[in-house]
């Protein structure tokens, strides 16, 4: 088990709180309507986040990174989505795949290797768990990963692959072999230079435009220790689904904060106009808050006592249990419904200035990305499999 955790933040994690913030409140930013309107990758911002090592925040310190845990990551994520959704959901989605990496090496030098090469050039991870015929359910596979001597041979379609023509390495899920179950399922990390990814589809889409996430077909072949050791199984339950719900929530969280941020300072501009008088709207404002701080308190505390567990066998088999599956499916419909809910209500709270694109105060932006984020894994799949578990729990979570 090599992950190391830091119970509170520290000068080093400060260092890279404050580098997000300032990326966000900068570049990201800046950039974000452009990245948005063009649904271009936001290379800037990504080049800014290497520049600050802030893509190795999750590497353990023995491996040259900055040992972060879930709750710092999500601090990270939630930051950076103040400034540009798309781009926070780029690191989020990179920062899931390093720790499934970094959890899952079972101590094997070429993986370690490749995260201490990760430190050195700030490598950017993808993943590939969609895939053509599999209707979005990332716990099943077709593809299935070939043993060629001390090569792996993988092929996969699939139907969504995020930033993947800007990765510098992609984690793709497939069936252990080709005689296995569609649930057998392995961890395989592809890089750049093992992969052909050839576009099967467009990314033109309502939000997260910045994530440029079409289709792809991969033909790879790589070292055979880049086969991740554990079953998927595990790395899904125990670091894959943890981290995704969280830093997603967090990321959400992010982009409604900011759309309350907005409509905080047109309800204080409206306050300006007439003196003594409190705007109806700010006790619009006061409400929005409400939602906006139980949903922060949400990840919040499911980052705290992810961390809190120890990075043993049983605490990590507790999290392959019942009551965390619904803990961290719970937090993921929470916050995916309560996201547009609070930047609707901030919409309410501006008025045609945030419904224009070309305003200071434009929701717009916010409101479509966190359109995402009930389909991203959707929530019916999600509540289906709660449905399940609560069939054989006795008590209630
Ligand atoms: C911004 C964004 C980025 C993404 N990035 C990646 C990426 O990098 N890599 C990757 O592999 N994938 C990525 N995805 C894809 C994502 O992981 C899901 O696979 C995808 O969003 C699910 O697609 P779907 O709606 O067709 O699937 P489905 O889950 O099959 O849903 C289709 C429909 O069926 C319904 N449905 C499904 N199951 C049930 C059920 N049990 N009960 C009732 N109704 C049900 C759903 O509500 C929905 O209406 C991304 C998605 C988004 C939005």
């Amino acid at each position: 088990m090599t992950h190391t955790r830091t119970a509170r933040p520290d000068q080093a994690f400060d260092t890279l709180l404050e580098a997000a913030r300032r990326i966000a409140q900068s570049i990201a930013a800046e950039q974000a309507d452009d990245v948005d309107t063009k649904a271009r990758f936001p290379k800037e911002t990504m080049q800014a986040l290497r520049d600050a090592s802030l893509l190795s925040a999750a590497v353990p310190r023995h491996l040259g990174g900055a040992g972060c845990g879930l709750l710092e990551l999500n601090q990270l994520c939630s930051t950076l989505a103040h400034g540009c959704g798309s781009s926070a959901m780029v690191l989020a989605m990179h920062y899931i795949q390093l720790a499934c990496v970094v959890r899952h090496t079972g101590a094997r030098p070429a993986l370690e290797d490749f995260l201490r090469q990760l430190v050195e050039r700030q490598w950017l991870l993808a993943s590939i768990t969609s895939e053509v015929g599999t209707f979005g359910d990332t716990r099943s596979s077709i593809c299935a990963v070939e043993r060629q001597g001390d090569r792996f041979v993988l092929d996969k379609d699939a139907t969504t692959g995020s930033y993947c023509a800007h990765a510098d390495a992609i984690a793709v899920t497939c069936r252990r072999d080709a005689d296995a179950a569609a649930s057998d399922q392995l961890l395989v990390l592809v890089r750049r230079e093992d992969a052909r990814l050839t576009q099967t589809t467009t990314w033109d889409t309502l939000g997260m435009r910045g994530t440029c996430s079409p289709g792809f077909r991969l033909e790879s072949s790589g070292p055979i220790e880049h086969v991740l050791p554990q079953p998927y199984a595990d790395i899904s339950a125990q670091t894959m689904v943890p981290y995704a719900h969280t830093l997603w929530s967090s990321l959400w969280w992010g982009i409604a904060s900011d759309a309350v941020r907005r409509a905080g300072q047109f309800v204080r501009a409206q306050a300006r106009k007439t003196p003594g008088v409190t705007p109806p709207a700010a006790t619009r404002l006061a409400e929005v808050t409400v939602q906006l701080q139980t949903m922060k308190q949400h990840w919040q505390s499911v980052a705290e006592a992810f961390d809190a567990l120890p990075d043993t066998p049983a605490g990590r088999e507790e999290l392959s249990g019942i009551p965390w599956g619904l803990r961290l499916n719970n937090l993921k419909i929470a916050s995916s419904e309560a996201a547009p809910q609070i930047v609707h209500r901030a919409l309410q709270i501006v008025g045609i200035l945030g419904y224009k694109n070309d305003s200071p105060f434009s929701l717009g932006r916010h409101y479509r990305d966190v359109l995402s984020a009930s389909l991203m894994v959707s929530n019916e799949r999600i509540a289906s499999k709660n449905a399940s578990m609560l069939l054989v729990l006795k008590d209630m979570p």
